[in-house]
């Protein structure tokens, strides 16, 4: 039972591309009510629902308030671009490092397609600093946008620092809408 619908969108990418594995840490952006962290608990078995298989951890983080999950880590009431969620990170994650950042947040829609679009790409922007901050080399992520003239840009950025970028449009998202996710692989290091 997930709390959500999204949760098969997550789920659909996930059995094709395998982003969440057994032992792995990962950061849930956007997180309430809190169906992507579901998948991830299950996924990273951070619940230990296989005791045989290595224990991984789930930290979600949302403006919102999220109910507890067995196996989750949340961080309510918190902006994924502040600096002060950032250390809080830093704080919980084991190293200081995540394999994996999911991103489905989105802005309240105004209704104005190309300023909800810009808003949505200016914080996926955001999770590029946060990446530098808290994401393993070779680390991944995904991220939701609304399509739309700077998706192009936001293709660019997150190419300059993962040797793998692809556009995804999961069957389970509804084809009339502009939402697209980026799925960003193989993360290396800014070169400064
Ligand atoms: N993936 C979630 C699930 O499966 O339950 C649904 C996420 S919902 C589509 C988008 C969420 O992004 C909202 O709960 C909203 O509060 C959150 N959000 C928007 N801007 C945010 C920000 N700056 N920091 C944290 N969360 C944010």
């Amino acid at each position: 039972n997930f709390r959500c619908r999204s949760a098969f969108k997550l789920l659909e990418i996930d059995d094709k591309f395998r982003l969440l594995q057994p032992g792995y840490t990962v950061v849930d952006c956007g997180a309430a009510p809190g169906a992507w962290s579901q998948v991830a608990v299950q996924r990273v078995n951070s619940g230990v629902t296989d005791p045989e298989l290595p224990r991984g951890m789930v930290v979600g983080i949302d403006l919102l308030n999220i109910p507890p999950l067995d196996g989750a880590h949340f961080l309510s009431n918190c902006d994924v671009t502040d600096p002060a969620t950032h250390a809080k990170l830093l704080e919980l994650l084991p190293h200081g490092k995540a394999h994996v950042i999911l991103s489905d947040m989105a802005p309240n829609a105004s209704g104005f397609r190309e300023m909800d679009h810009e808003k949505l790409i200016t914080m996926c922007l955001s999770l590029i600093d946060l990446a530098e901050k808290i994401l393993q080399p070779q680390g991944s992520l995904l991220c939701k946008y609304w399509d739309g003239i700077l998706a192009h840009k936001l293709q660019e950025t997150l190419s300059s620092v993962f040797s793998s970028v692809r556009t995804l449009k999961p069957d389970s998202s509804r084809k009339d809408s502009a939402e697209r996710y980026f799925l960003a692989r193989m993360y290396r290091r800014p070169i400064k």
